[in-house]
């Protein structure tokens, strides 16, 4: 049975190349970035809290950090990496410390509510034929004055989101469909996530229309990953943070060429050929600065000639140039202020199909981003043609750390 998570599917929205090691071919790779391995620590403290909760034991904040940096030091080992080198294990550890503080002094005695699970699994079929299934994990469950069922969830990321963001965010939606319907008299079901490194909690409600909504789009994204034949690597700057950097042909070579010994690396195919490119350009780009600045003062020339001599072509040995001089009318081009009047004027004239044009490009773009309805998409794709177009494209390393 297809089954999906919603971390999955975040894999594939972020870079369909990394879903594609990750859950098609299915390679494990042996590294913890420290965000996710505190994130893991302060997990685990925080069920701590609430399991021992349910045997009527409550933990002091001292037995919980005691707990915490037991469990960090238990987990720890050398393949954790720390992608943001001004910072050490430690900051990231006294953070997780902060959050764990933070949360128990904000919500101690814990008695909000009545914890029904940790910890707990969702399994259930995204649609009624039941061809496809979401799982999940779910932090933690509470049930309020008998009829109120609250979905806690714990992040440990340094973004805090919007209540707009929150909104639309997937995951405790998917927790939603996953119990509805598991306990009698619940009234209400209510997300909550707690943003702990900025001490703050953030809830929302969804309506059954909304969760509709939900699965129609998870169900198009389904179809868009079962119909990908390309997974297309997608670089942004999370990429930093990705496990598959030494398998991925964007990162690969950045990995192996920087794993080399100061000696070795200048010596390297690759590092070399770019460094001759980049040499070569930029004494093109010089020769090219020069050479227009020469080319500007002959036409100056020119024109001072053929203006004093009152010609209109000035013969060479081999050549012959023309020379005119005519006035045009310019229109402001897009992103002018004057653009946007002058595009409405047009319009309520009733001549805008007459100037206006498909942008080409502008629709590959839209079509590569899946912005059309898939059905729309294919018809339009219809009148492309395929085309191989070979660049290669220079830009700056940013420092690292
Ligand atoms: S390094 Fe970036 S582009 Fe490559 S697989 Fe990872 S996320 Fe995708």
């Amino acid at each position: 049975m297809p089954t999906y998570s919603h971390s999955q599917l975040s894999t594939y929205e972020t870079c369909p190349y990394q879903y594609k090691l990750a859950y098609i071919q299915k390679i494990k790779i042996d590294i913890e970035g420290i965000e996710a391995f505190m994130g893991s620590r302060v997990h685990d403290a925080l069920e701590k809290l609430y399991r021992d909760l349910k045997l009527i034991k409550l933990n002091t904040l001292e037995e919980l950090l005691a707990f915490y940096h037991q469990s960090w030091e238990k987990h720890w080992n050398g393949t954790i990496q720390i992608v943001r080198k001004e910072y050490s294990p430690e900051d990231y550890r006294r953070l997780g410390e902060k959050c764990i503080t933070d949360y128990y002094n904000r919500y101690s005695p814990f008695d909000q509510g009545r914890t029904l699970g940790l910890e707990e699994t969702i399994y259930f079929p995204l649609e009624e034929e039941k061809g496809y299934w979401i799982r999940g994990v779910i932090d933690r469950l509470a049930l309020l004055n008998h009829s109120i069922l609250e979905i806690h969830d714990y992040k440990t990321s340094s973004r805090l989101p919007t209540q707009r963001d929150v909104q639309s965010d997937r995951q405790l939606a998917f927790y939603q469909m996953g119990v509805e319907g598991k306990w009698k008299d619940i009234q209400e079901i209510k997300l909550v996530w707690h943003y702990l490194v900025f001490d703050a909690e953030i809830q929302s409600l969804r309506t059954p229309d909304e969760l509709r909504q939900l699965r129609q789009e998870t169900m198009d994204l389904i179809r868009k990953i079962e119909s990908d034949r390309d997974f297309t690597p997608r670089e942004s700057p999370l990429c930093d943070w990705c496990d598959y950097q030494s398998l991925c042909p964007k990162r690969r070579h950045r990995i192996v060429a920087e794993s080399l010994p100061p000696n070795e690396y200048l010596q390297e195919e690759g590092v070399t050929l770019i460094n001759r490119y980049v040499e070569l350009k930029e004494k093109k780009g010089i020769l090219i600065g020069e050479m227009d600045a020469e080319i500007a003062r002959v036409e100056e020339a020119l024109f001072a000639y053929a203006q004093r001599e009152e010609l209109e072509a000035i013969y060479g040995s081999g050549h012959v140039a023309k020379i005119k001089v005519e006035v045009k009318e310019k229109y402001p081009l897009k992103g002018d202020p004057q653009r946007r009047a002058l595009d409405e004027f047009i319009k309520n004239a009733g001549k805008w199909m007459e100037v206006s044009d498909l942008n080409p490009w502008m629709l590959a773009r839209i079509l590569e981003r899946g912005g059309w309805p898939p059905s729309l998409a294919q018809k339009v794709r219809e009148f492309s043609t395929v085309e191989k177009n070979r660049t290669i494209t220079l830009s700056k390393l940013k420092e690292r750390d």
